[in-house]
């Protein structure tokens, strides 16, 4: 099978799948999950389909291993966020095909990579592949929303099918072109929030003596400010410097990342700045 078929395959998929309109909430992904398992059937990968409800299902598609190798899952969701008409030059479930690009909502989070992982593992069973260790394909309900219907669910209820030593998702970076070389980010770390509560205390005062008050708010607007102030030691992170020196061929000490970010920056800010 020659990379251009398996290109149109996977197109054609896409546009297959944007056509069926899974705006999570309601969601409605067993269409969805139904459509990838006629595909991969018909290429002799076996499915299953893992409903709470029947209306949105989860599909868990798989090469078994010939041994007791890793196992690889390609994670995905069918859902996606809504979209108004409205907003959109094209109709959002069109799927057209326009300029070599498929227009959609899904197109990029993510019905273009469950399309292209299905046709990866529909593609490779066709060929007779048998990996030491199963190959996995999951394209889950609800990512967007999180209500208990994707693949938490599935991973609580049905652990076998779902589990994995590795996995590859989406979210962990693009494919970026530099130069005439494509390179595939991969997630290393995951940013996180760090929420905490300040608790700041004082007295009431009263309209016959106001002297007396040692007002908490205040206190707190100070220490607001600190916080909006706070500016952390930069920190050049070894994948970070692997990855510029693996781009640039030479090694990329801090003080110069910092000038050239504050020069992109001030780039950014005189270009974008507003013109009447
Ligand atoms: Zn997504």
């Amino acid at each position: 099978m020659t990379a251009v078929s398996l290109r149109s395959e996977t197109v054609d998929l896409l546009q297959r799948l944007i056509r069926i309109d899974t705006v999570n909430p309601p969601g409605n992904e067993t269409a969805a999950a139904e459509l990838l398992r006629e595909y991969l059937e018909a290429s002799g990968v076996e499915c299953e389909l893992y409903a709470r409800v029947p209306e949105r299902a989860n599909l868990v598609a798989r090469i078994r291993g010939t041994g007791d190798g890793p196992r690889l899952a390609l994670l995905s969701h069918t859902d996606t966020v809504l979209a108004d008409p409205a907003e959109w030059q094209l109709d959002p479930w069109s799927g057209e095909l326009r300029d070599d690009e498929v227009w959609g909502r899904g197109a990029l989070d993510m019905k273009g990579q469950v399309a292209a992982s299905a046709v990866a593992i529909a593609s490779l069973a066709r060929e007779g592949f048998r990996p030491n260790g199963d190959l996995i394909f999951v394209a889950a309900a609800d990512e967007e929303v999180g209500a208990g219907f994707g693949m938490h669910w599935l991973c609580d209820e049905h652990p076998e099918a779902a589990r994995a030593e590795y996995a590859i998702n989406e979210g962990g970076g693009d494919r970026v072109v530099f130069g005439d070389q494509a390179y595939y980010f991969c997630s290393t770390t995951e940013k996180m929030s760090a929420p905490f509560r300040l608790r700041v205390l004082g007295r009431s005062g009263h309209a016959s003596m106001p002297g007396i008050a040692d007002n908490a708010l205040v206190k707190a607007a100070t220490l607001i400010v600190r916080l909006g102030e706070l500016r952390p030691e930069p920190r050049l992170e070894p994948e970070v410097a692997a990855f510029l020196h693996l781009l640039t061929g030479v090694a990329v000490f801090l003080p110069a990342l910092i000038a050239l970010n504050l020069l992109l920056e001030y780039h950014g800010r005189s270009r974008t700045a507003p013109r009447n």
